[in-house]
């Protein structure tokens, strides 16, 4: 015989039923004890019937009228008409029932918990007589079975505990006494000894199941529901979740206590003590092969089986002084708590003995509080102790799997995938099966927990990055287009999924809307609509979005966007810098921004404030990781600068030459930056800075060719200044040209010093054939004495700029 349960979305509607009748019809269930849910959704809208009628809300009679009419409809829509009358009939008769039983309950103002189970069981009685009617109408011969005769409880009503002895008798009589060899029997419900009516606990349909299958001996439990099998990580929160094929029972125990709803945890053990297995299957792909739940451990595969998740968790701590040494103390504080019921989820203690600190649901907090402090109420007036902690809207995370015993160093690599991602862990507990690894966090970080554990033990080759991106002016909309061609590729090579997550403009912002990502090929319409700008208003979105590996790019020039990053990094959230103000400010603020990427384990790069897309800060970082001492560096850094020089002979203005510059994208704003060496001053000193040199604006000399002039009213007021002075800009060219050299602003660092300015470049030089918007930057080395390792090309334009940015973005994922 076997016994296969099918849960509330299975037989939501007439449209599943049939489903369901089709597996049931299947040869292999000829013998069968088929256990039904109520129609899904059903109990929580009968709870609400007995809560309103308790508190003289008459919405209850409405409900109540609507789920009759759901029923009937149901009727309709399964049976032939000439043969709805007896099952429409014992519809409407429990529908009279339940109305009496509410009037009485809205008469008295109170829901007992007898009564609640009285009216609850109503579900799972109207849905397994409708689909027994169904089965008969169809010509198929079955029995129905009342489990509140078959399946007997002591009297805790919500959450009754089963008589097994007395069950296993009543299942085997009322099964031998039939000629039936199919059965079909409610879920969830069962009676006490006095004959009232008790229901299991909530999801308690798949415990009916097994209870079954351990009387009659079964062959096989299956429970059929709407997923294929226990999978990795709940898969509404978890995209790549993937079924689990097959698992220990004690691995499905664990995984179900802790949270993975698919299957209520009592149901293992009647199952797990007759070796009885159990199948998860999905009535919506019944060929899919789903998991197996049975005696033997996994062989191969993951060393991690799950990870599953519990909300409304709160935390009680219990402290003080006078704790410890002194045995006894654990033993009350559990006694007090098992007195009220409280079902203690994890518990922890600090080997210090100071404290000891628990894991409850939420809704026992008060009844938990109240009788710890009693019970150490006299340590509590010496002050021994301090009262019970309570810390609330927490989660349990929980890694799942009967290998990590053997394999050391899980932990580790949970803990610091959380902490990468910012997460915080308030305890931690590890069973001790070593077949668990559970950790407290706040609710708000839970869904990112679950799928950064899920990323990070599951998808070790799968990443996905959130991408933030202020500014959306050339550089920025470049990048955004580069993204979007890029994405399918990243996705299929590198198992790389970049998301764009959020767009800011200095006018609007835009975020996406649960678990999306913004359509990249359409992000300019999108922002036409969106909310209006605000930094802070950006930044908190951010990091309320709460998503794994968040990375904020910054391709704007703006001061303030500067002044967000120390937010962002202390949240663990990546940053990414084209603007140069930030590693370019004060040597503190540089330092402490790096100091708290280091603290908070996350990148803060960059690389496009020197030389745009090319290699320079990264080759830096990489000559002396690997052991290498920067002697001197020299470098040509301005691409703009580079540009105007590379065009200007006195043929055509030098105003004009600036002009074309700035038209072609190659500037800053306002080109001053560039022609007085601020520009280049930034980027020299953080060359230096990142060469481990404490270095600030006013170390560096500055021997500038802008006539002072330059420097006085707006940029319209620049380039007349310029004009006014062509004839400066035409003498330093022909200063240069008359010893047949090139004029270079060269940036150069030695000894600690740094200093740019106007040079004249002979043919002989590695400066001298550097064209168009072109960079070059020399590193002499203690390996690299003589011969610089030279990095040359490119130093300035949008598209490069934005592909090192992109490169910046991917880097974010290295470990
Ligand atoms: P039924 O009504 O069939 O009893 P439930 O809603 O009780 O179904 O359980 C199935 C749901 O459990 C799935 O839809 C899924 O969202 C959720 N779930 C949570 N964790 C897991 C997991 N690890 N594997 C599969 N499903 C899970
Ligand atoms: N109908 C009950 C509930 O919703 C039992 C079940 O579906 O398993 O909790
Ligand atoms: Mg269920």
């Amino acid at each position: 015989m076997k016994v296969i349960k099918f849960g509330g979305s299975s037989v939501a509607n007439a449209e599943n039923i049939k489903k369901v009748v089709n597996i049931i019809n299947q040869p292999q269930y000829q013998s069968t004890i088929v256990v039904v849910s109520a129609l899904g959704g059903v109990t929580d809208l009968l709870i609400s019937v007995g809560t309103d009628a308790a508190n003289a809300k008459e919405q209850y009679k409405e409900t109540l009228l609507n789920l009759e009419k759901r029923h009937i409809e149901t009727v309709q829509a399964l049976l032939p008409i000439n043969n709805q009358s007896a099952c429409i009939s014992s519809v409407k008769q429990s529908f009279n029932e339940l109305e009496d039983i509410c009037e009485g309950v809205f008469r008295l103002g109170e829901l007992s918990g007898r009564t609640k189970d009285r009216i609850i069981s109503f579900g799972e009685l109207l849905s397994s007589k409708i689909i027994y009617f169904y089965i008969q109408s169809t010509g198929s011969k079955i029995g129905w079975i009342d489990s509140r005769k078959a399946i007997k409880t002591n009297s805790n009503f919500g959450f009754a505990a089963v008589d097994f002895a007395a069950t296993t008798e009543s299942i085997k009589a009322i099964v031998a006494a039939s000629s039936n060899t199919l059965f079909i029997a409610p879920g969830f419900i069962a009676s006490d000894s006095n004959g009232f009516t008790t229901t299991l606990g909530r999801g308690g349909s798949d415990y009916t199941a097994s209870i079954y299958a351990a009387a009659v001996h079964a062959e096989a439990v299956e429970i059929w529901t709407d997923v294929t099998g226990m999978m990795t990580a709940d898969p509404r929160w978890v995209a790549n979740a993937r079924t689990i094929p097959h698992t220990s029972y004690r691995e499905a125990m664990e995984l179900s206590h802790f949270g993975a709803k698919v299957i209520y945890p009592p149901t293992i053990q009647p199952a797990m003590d007759q070796n009885i297995p159990i199948w998860i299957k999905n009535t919506f792909a019944p060929s899919e092969a789903g998991t197996l739940i049975e005696n033997k451990p996994s062989e191969e595969g993951e060393i991690i089986t799950g990870i599953s998740s519990i909300n409304q968790i709160a935390l009680l701590s219990l402290e003080g002084s006078g704790m410890v040494g002194i045995p006894g103390f654990s033993k009350r504080l559990f006694e007090a708590l098992a007195n009220e019921q409280v079902n203690v989820i994890l518990i922890t203690q600090s080997s210090s003995e100071h404290s000891i600190c628990v894991a409850v649901n939420t809704v026992d907090v008060a009844k938990a509080k109240a009788a710890v402090d009693n019970a150490f109420e006299i340590e509590l007036m010496s002050k021994k102790v301090e009262p019970l902690k309570v810390e609330k809207e927490l989660s349990i995370i929980a890694l799942v799997g009967d290998k990590m015993k053997s394999h050391p160093g899980i932990a580790g690599r949970m803990f610091s995938a959380l902490g990468r991602n910012g997460i915080n862990i308030r305890a931690i507990a590890q069973g001790s099966s070593e077949r668990n690894i559970s950790a407290v966090v706040s609710f708000n970080d839970i869904k990112k927990a679950v799928n950064v554990l899920h990323e990070a033990f599951f998808e070790t080759s799968h990443k996905q990055l959130n991408v933030f991106i202020c500014g959306a002016g050339n550089v920025g909309g470049k990048l955004i287009d580069q993204i979007q061609q890029q994405q399918a590729y990243l996705l299929q090579n590198l198992n790389l999924q970049v998301r764009v997550t959020g767009i800011a403009t200095s006018k609007k912002m835009l975020f996406v809307d649960n678990g999306n990502e913004i359509d990249v090929s359409h992000w300019k319409d999108a922002l036409v609509n969106a909310e209006t700008m605000s930094l802070q208003g950006f930044v908190d979105g951010i990091i309320a979005k709460n998503l794994r590996n968040s990375v904020f790019v910054d391709v704007t020039a703006n001061a303030e966007v500067a002044g967000v990053y120390a937010q962002l990094l202390s949240k663990s959230i990546a940053v990414v810098a084209c603007n140069k103000i930030a590693a370019s400010s004060v040597y503190t603020n540089y330092q402490h921004l790096k100091s708290l990427a280091k603290e908070y384990n996350v990148p803060y790069l960059f690389e496009t404030n020197v030389g745009a897309g090319l290699p320079v800060i990264g080759t830096l970082n990489d000559l002396i990781k690997s052991g290498d001492r920067i002697n001197k560096i020299q470098a040509v850094l301005s691409g703009t600068l580079n540009f105007v020089f590379n065009n200007y002979d006195g043929t055509k203005p030098f105003a004009q030459v600036v002009k074309q510059a700035q038209d072609e994208g190659y500037t800053e704003p306002d080109p001053r930056l560039d022609l007085g060496g601020t520009d280049v001053m930034r980027k020299i000193m953080i060359l230096a800075r990142e060469a481990g040199n404490k270095m600030e604006m006013e170390d560096i000399t500055n021997n500038g060719f802008l006539p002072a002039a330059c420097f006085e009213g707006s940029v319209a007021d620049f380039y007349i200044a310029m004009e006014k002075h062509e004839a400066h800009f035409k003498a330093l060219y022909d200063a240069a040209a008359a010893k047949n050299c090139k004029l270079k602003f060269v940036a150069q660092f030695e000894n600690g010093k740094a200093s740019v300015g106007l040079q004249h470049i002979p043919s002989n030089s590695d400066f001298y054939h550097l064209y168009g918007k072109d960079n070059i930057v020399l590193f002499y080395t203690q390996r690299y004495p003589e011969q610089p390792m030279v990095v040359k090309g490119a130093g300035a334009g949008a598209d490069v700029t934005a592909s090192g940015v992109f490169a910046d973005i991917m880097r974010v994922t290295a470990p």
